[in-house]
């Protein structure tokens, strides 16, 4: 039977020292508990309780965090769909390069990707990782590569090769980067495991079927050694499919360890239909990894806009910081809008503002990201709260206007906020954020 949170702090030596990343033993026993910890994050856990947590306490799919800072993190999944809880860490998007490219085309594609940005509802969405493949056969040349591609982007890196002395150059070449081995078969195991370790790196293992490297990966974590990656040898999207999701399955509903790991998935090729297809799956059945074969603009633009709907917790709605914002350059005299902090409603009205060619000021309050309705019916939005907020931040002395726009659906709440803001005007507007420039058009010019 799984242990509370409760029960596990008993477990804990309750100093509250911190060093596990919580502020609280209690906190740390409540990641145990939902399986989002290790017991090894705490170095002070007893024998005791090393034994009565032991494995059960682990996530079902172990975290790996990748990069120079181990700010990229894979894994630590607990629920096979989204709709019942969330999705935790993201697919990273590897960029692929190889070693015999040409040095311009190579320094074409790492200056792309680092300086790729999306900047989509707030958040800023970044290549993530760099894939180097080794065709030539040359360990000198493959991590000279390996480096150039660290050096110029400060991105983990997928280091691919079949030849074990090039990958130890490479481990070698990017020590610090924290970044992904690719791949140690039953044969190479041993000799990669222990340039992993040594380098500190993460290692992808791979077998022809996936009772060899479950095999594989349980014989790896036997041996101490667990920053282990899971790349399946498929050659089709269906079989890719399968394997993703049989993996996930045993992980999560049958607590089977060797499959508890990311994945990694390198798209060898096709037209960008198939690369799509491919990398899609990736997204939404589960990839930790997938690496792309060439750097496209726009089809990463399509990739992180699902990426980013996928990984949304649905329970937690983006939100933007609640201030007032400045849209264009507004004076003290510029007219004053109001809507709720959701993200998606805050970028598309202050779009709208900027759109009708006025200056403005946007005032975003507390609303818990909530759309407008849906602010209003939980009382969030409404005529009292508004006002607290404005005076909260002392917007009458930033502002000269006393008049204030609010969005046309909650026309209900201009009586109580006139009331809550004495000498304000309030001005119902309008309903949908696209009428805002005929609105300004109208009342404002
Ligand atoms: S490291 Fe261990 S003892 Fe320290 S706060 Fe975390 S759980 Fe408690």
């Amino acid at each position: 039977m799984a242990l509370t949170g409760l029960q596990i702090q008993k477990l804990l030596p309750k100093t509250n020292c911190k060093e596990c990343g919580s502020n609280t033993c209690l906190a740390f026993a409540m990641k145990l508990a939902a399986k989002k910890a290790e017991l090894s994050e705490c170095p002070y856990a007893s024998d005791e309780a090393k034994k009565i947590l032991g494995a059960a306490s682990e996530p079902p799919v172990k975290g790996i965090a990748l990069g120079p800072d181990k700010k990229l993190k894979l894994g630590e999944e607990t629920v096979l769909y989204r709709h019942e809880k969330t999705f935790v860490n993201q697919t990273a998007l590897a960029i692929d390069i190889s070693d015999t490219d040409k040095p311009e085309a190579i320094e074409k594609t790492l200056k792309s990707v680092s300086d790729y940005l999306l900047e989509r509802v707030g958040e800023e969405l970044r290549v993530d990782m760099v894939s180097v493949t080794d065709k030539s056969g040359d360990p000198a040349k493959f991590a000279a590569v390996c480096k150039k591609a660290y050096d110029t982007t400060k991105r983990p890196l997928v280091i691919r090769s079949q030849n074990v002395q090039s990958l130890a150059a490479a481990a070698v070449a990017v020590k610090g980067s924290n970044s992904v081995i690719a791949s140690a078969n039953p044969k190479t195991a041993v000799e990669l495991i222990r340039i992993a370790k040594e380098n500190e790196h993460a290692l992808a293992v791979t077998a022809p079927n996936l009772d060899d490297l479950s095999a594989l990966a349980a014989v790896i974590k036997e041996g101490g050694f667990n920053n282990i990656i899971l790349n399946f040898e498929t050659f089709s999207l269906a079989e890719q499919f399968q394997a993703n999701s049989i993996a996930r399955r045993a992980a999560l509903k049958d607590s089977f360890k060797p499959f508890g790991y990311p994945t990694l998935k390198f798209i060898d090729g096709g037209d960008d239909f198939d690369i799509a297809g491919d990398a899609i799956n990736e997204i939404t059945k589960y990839g930790g990894i997938c690496v792309l074969p060439k750097f496209d603009a726009a089809m990463l633009v399509s990739l992180m806009t699902l990426r980013l709907n996928i990984y949304t917790d649905p329970q937690k709605p983006i939100q933007v910081e609640p201030k007032i914002y400045a849209i264009g350059e507004p004076d003290k005299n510029s007219p004053v809008f109001l809507t709720t902090n959701f993200s998606l409603t805050y970028f598309i009205v202050s779009g709208e503002i900027e759109n009708s060619g006025t200056n403005a000021w946007l005032v975003v309050p507390e609303c818990e990201g909530m759309s407008v309705l849906t602010a209003w019916a939980a009382g969030k939005f409404s005529g009292a709260s508004i006002a607290k907020f404005i005076k909260g931040i002392n917007l009458e002395e930033q502002v000269a206007t006393r008049q204030i726009i609010i969005p046309g659906y909650v026309a209900q709440i201009s009586g109580e906020l006139e009331e809550s803001l004495p000498g304000w005007k309030v001005v119902v507007g309008p309903q949908e954020a696209a009428d805002i420039e005929s609105f300004v058009k109208a009342r404002l010019k």
